[in-house]
């Protein structure tokens, strides 16, 4: 394992930002629910979630939450907070204050 938990905190940094950017450029939650990218530590998964707005929001809602596919958690730098419908929402456990840095939301003030 040479992996660094910073390394792995700034992948899913990442993700969190493409998410972002997904929701910006969407045209809402037109039935409901919308397809999201794993906000897993692994920089080269490419799978998705499918998620109601009302879901994300709630892993949005907190600065260290994040939505990964169910089974793609590393316990070692998060816990799992709920999980349902073949996702999972986990909290940071390391490297928690750059998760909270990069959030998105708390950069624009929203
Ligand atoms: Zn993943």
């Amino acid at each position: 394992m040479s992996v660094s938990l910073e390394r792995l905190a700034r992948n899913q940094a990442l993700f969190r930002e493409v998410n972002e950017r997904l929701l910006e450029l969407s045209d809402g939650f037109q039935d409901g629910s919308m397809q999201f990218v794993c906000e897993c530590s692994n920089e080269d998964c490419t799978e998705t979630v499918t998620m109601n707005h009302q879901a994300y929001e709630s892993v949005r809602a907190h600065s260290t939450f994040f939505v990964i596919v169910s089974g793609h958690e590393i316990l070692q730098v998060e816990k799992v907070i709920d999980s349902r419908d073949g996702w999972t929402i986990v909290q940071k456990v390391t490297e928690s204050d750059y998760a909270v840095e990069t959030d998105p939301r708390r950069r624009n003030g929203a």
